[in-house]
């Protein structure tokens, strides 16, 4: 899609102005029933828009992501712009500064349209932890849209912008793209800075991208990703594996513009002797049978085309999600503590932290405190490391694991939010994946008779990104033969 646009724009079938104004309509016109955005920007944009048609009126080589309107969850700073995470305590905060990852988008000439909706810093599984209210499933109104990067994954869903950048603790990316019908990318840890995202777990956090397709998501990812001065976390980004790789990519705007992954050097990808590995442990009972079929289905196809199907076992999984809110609390609790309403926030805390947050500072400060420090932070910490060897010695099999996203389509507003313990069931199959560090993706394999959307999860090895992506687009081909 983004290919698409850029062509229009150079070919000036459209200008970026008009593009814009197109996105800014469909925000007009949905936004007060799907409540994806907390803030608009529509002055901004349109500025942006207007420079990025000086250049094309100029004829000057146009930048990959110029002129696409995009969105940005509302925990990733944004300079001169509200910044709330979802947040009661940060309303009419204003970012200082920009985020690394959003400074490179701009560089690309990116059109801002506004502030995705959020779970409160980042915090729950349906969007309805957002002090601004809940952003509601496109496909049906009455039900989740997902979370926490709800805003974002209805917003590329609905048409309200072209791609959007999230975040991914527990799998808050591919979460809601699962529950939206779209497309979310957790990279590997450390891929994209984390500098100048509000932090919740500094040692799970990962921004990530929504878009419609994949494609969109590989070229949204070449510019955002790479080491950060700013971030010591920050990766390096080496291109993993010659027979997958992309162009080089170089992403400034003052250099010259990034080319799009070209076609033909990817086409050599075969699924002919491909190995697949498929966790026993993630088709367990409480699945639901829609999505169990609509992920075998696919399973299914990828053999017939020649990949290799092997049974795998990752048993410390089972373990994942206790570990997930052990660790998570706790970083959680020591990076909230700076809202103490005179260095940064709203006060008194008590009033403006929504009960999600408090529970989770609460969890946190009980698990790190002294008595308790080593039967549950340290044995949490150990655990995590048998998880990441799990995946360690699986992916020496394969090159690839298959799993559901999520255990169930999107599910009522309401149903599930007074009983935690519930919702965080709801992050089994993509809490492994941050616990270990490794990137994964949730893509769309299918829909419910409800025609609710179904996500299917695609987790490759430790920075073997654009591999992942490269397969990903094979997948994304079986998916759509197997609905045609
Ligand atoms: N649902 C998970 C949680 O509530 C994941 C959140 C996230 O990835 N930001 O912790």
């Amino acid at each position: 899609m983004i290919k698409e646009l850029h062509e229009k724009l150079i070919k000036k079938q459209i200008s970026a102005k008009e593009l814009a104004k197109q996105y800014l309509d469909n925000i007009k016109n949905k936004n007060q029933i799907l409540n994806a955005f907390i803030t608009i920007t529509e002055q901004q944009a349109l500025e942006q828009a207007e420079k990025i048609d000086e250049l094309i009126v100029r004829e000057e080589k146009l930048p990959v992501l110029a002129g696409i309107p995009a969105s940005i969850k509302d925990v990733i700073m944004t300079e001169g712009i509200q910044t709330t995470a979802g947040s009661q305590i940060l309303k009419n905060y204003v970012a200082p500064y920009d985020a690394s990852l959003v400074k490179k988008l701009k560089e690309q000439g990116m059109v801002l349209l506004g502030k995705n909706n959020c779970d409160e810093f980042a915090m729950g599984g349906s969007g309805e932890n957002s002090s601004f209210g809940p952003t509601k499933n496109p496909y049906d109104l009455t039900r989740v849209s997902g979370g926490s990067s709800s805003g974002s994954a209805v917003a590329v869903a609905a048409g309200l912008s072209v791609y959007s950048i999230g975040t991914d603790t527990g799998g808050s990316v591919r979460q809601p793209a699962a529950f939206c019908g779209v497309v979310g990318f957790k990279p590997t840890y450390g891929a994209i800075s984390r500098y100048g995202l509000i932090a919740m777990a500094s040692s799970l956090d990962q921004a990530g991208i929504i878009a419609k397709c994949i494609e969109d998501v590989e070229i949204v990812f070449d510019c955002v990703k790479g080491k950060d001065r700013l971030d010591s976390t920050s990766l390096e980004f080496p291109i993993s594996n010659e027979s997958f790789a992309f162009i080089p990519q170089n992403c400034g705007m003052s250099a010259e513009p990034p080319q799009f992954p070209n076609k033909s050097q990817n086409s050599n990808f075969k699924f002919k002797d491909f190995k697949v590995g498929v966790p026993r442990e993630y088709f367990i009972k409480g699945l639901n049978k829609e999505v169990e079929q609509a992920v075998k289905d696919v399973i299914e196809k990828a053999q017939e085309l020649g990949a290799k199907i092997i049974d795998v076992s990752l048993p410390n999984s089972e373990y994942a999600l206790a570990v997930y809110y052990i660790i998570m609390p706790s970083e959680a609790s020591a990076n909230l503590a700076r809202y103490d309403g005179i260095r940064y926030g709203n006060s008194p805390r008590e009033k403006y932290f929504g009960d999600e947050v408090k529970r989770r500072i609460m969890l946190g400060a009980y698990a790190l405190s002294a008595g308790y420090y080593d039967a549950y932070y340290k044995k949490a910490q150990q655990v995590r490391t048998l998880i990441r060897q799990d995946f360690e010695k699986v992916l020496d099999q394969v090159d690839i694991l298959i799993t559901p996203t999520t255990p169930s389509p999107a599910f009522k507003l309401g149903e599930k939010i007074a009983d935690p313990l519930q919702m965080y069931l709801e992050d089994i199959f993509t809490v492994p994946v941050n616990v270990a560090g490794l990137p994964a993706i949730s893509m769309p394999c299918g829909k419910t008779k409800n025609n609710l959307p179904i996500g299917v999860q695609l987790i490759g090895k430790w920075l073997e990104d654009s591999k992942l992506l490269t397969v990903a687009k094979k997948i994304e081909d079986v998916v759509k033969y197997i609905n045609n």
